[in-house]
């Protein structure tokens, strides 16, 4: 059931897939184990669909936005083991919508783990036809071209771009800043930072038009991005874009301060999906001190830079910071040679 939000996002419309607000829980041992600042963490990855994940708080409007189009086909993109893929491929199934996904070989893992386990495994479970592409290709091109060839046969196709992050999608991440505001509130908290994963950055861009809006009238926390797809400067400026694209939507009044994108890019290493030392030592850590576990392509650097940024005094003792889990679980066996 969608949670009430001030920010009036019932004019949109919605397709069900998650079930209420997520946790928030303090890690206390990882807390300790450190030393500084107090990590909690948002259990995005509690949303269970389909293997859960982020991207369900997008689909949620982007499977709405599909149905009142009156679409039978959604087609998405995204690398081959795209978390976002393979979730859309579930929401599909579950709106009773066919599912195409163009999934490139962007990333230079070639074993049988990252080619055919993991996400890619769970796309064909949920009955997604599946477009193998080279790494240089165009996927969005490729399926705007097929979307022109269903329509032509009288099909309805709703094309979704690379990680869902439409600025109807981003609505997903506005409301989470709504609920992440009043979580706080009714923990009698605040909390000095968010930190989050920024891959396509629309989950950033949601979060950081939420956050304007209800900045308002309330007390926000800023929130701060680790780039994990490419160029950090490139991500800042096209987060900051799709965050006022989705104030817009919210109110057309709205406008986001510049200061307000903030997407270190120090954690990516030599480039999407491709594994850090540092990932694999935050992968570990939380697993071992947690039991909680974090993908390797998104959670797994965005959380060496949560650590990295605790270690070198930049959130001191007494702040409490909150992390967002994204899920992304299937992505673990896919990097199973990684660890
Ligand atoms: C897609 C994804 C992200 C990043 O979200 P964006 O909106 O693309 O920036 C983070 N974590 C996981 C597990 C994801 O699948």
């Amino acid at each position: 059931m969608p949670t009430a939000s001030p920010l009036e996002l019932a004019r949109f419309p919605r397709f069900p897939l998650i079930e209420g607000p997520t946790p928030i829980q303090p890690l206390a041992r990882l807390s300790q184990q450190l030393g500084g600042a107090d990590v909690y963490v948002k259990r995005d990855d509690l949303n269970g669909l389909g293997g859960g994940g982020n991207k369900l708080r997008k689909l949620e409007f982007l499977v709405g936005e599909a149905q009142a189009r009156g679409a039978d086909t959604i087609i998405t993109v995204g690398a081959r083991q795209s978390n976002h893929a393979r979730l859309t491929a579930a929401a599909a199934a579950r709106a009773g919508l066919q599912c195409e996904l163009v999934l490139t070989r962007l990333v230079p893992r070639h074993d049988d783990d990252y080619a055919e386990n993991g996400n890619i495994l769970l796309d064909s479970l949920f009955g997604a036809h599946i477009h193998d592409l080279p790494g240089n290709a165009n996927a969005l091109e490729f399926a705007e071209a097929r979307a022109a060839g269903l329509r032509a046969q009288g099909r309805n196709v709703y094309v979704c771009p690379l990680g869902g992050s439409s600025p109807v999608g981003c609505l997903g991440y506005a409301a989470c800043a709504a609920e992440i505001v009043t979580q706080a509130e009714a923990l009698g908290m605040s909390f000095d930072a968010v930190v989050v994963p920024n891959g396509s950055g629309g989950m950033q861009a949601g979060l950081v038009a939420g956050m304007t809006a209800l900045g308002r009238s309330r007390a926000t926390p800023p929130i701060v991005g680790y780039g994990v797809y490419g160029d950090a400067v490139a991500a800042q400026a096209a987060t900051l874009a799709k965050a006022n694209q989705t104030a817009q939507l919210l109110d057309p009044s709205l406008r986001v301060p510049d200061e307000a994108v903030v997407v270190d890019g120090a954690h990516l290493g030599e480039g999407y999906g491709i594994p850090t030392d540092g990932m694999r030592r935050a992968v570990r850590l939380l697993a071992s001190t947690e039991g909680l576990l974090i993908d390797p392509v998104y959670g797994g650097k965005a959380f060496a830079g949560l650590l990295h940024a605790i270690e070198t005094g930049v959130y001191r003792t007494g702040q409490r910071v909150l992390f967002v889990m994204t899920g992304g679980l299937p992505g673990l066996y896919a990097y199973r040679s990684a660890f």
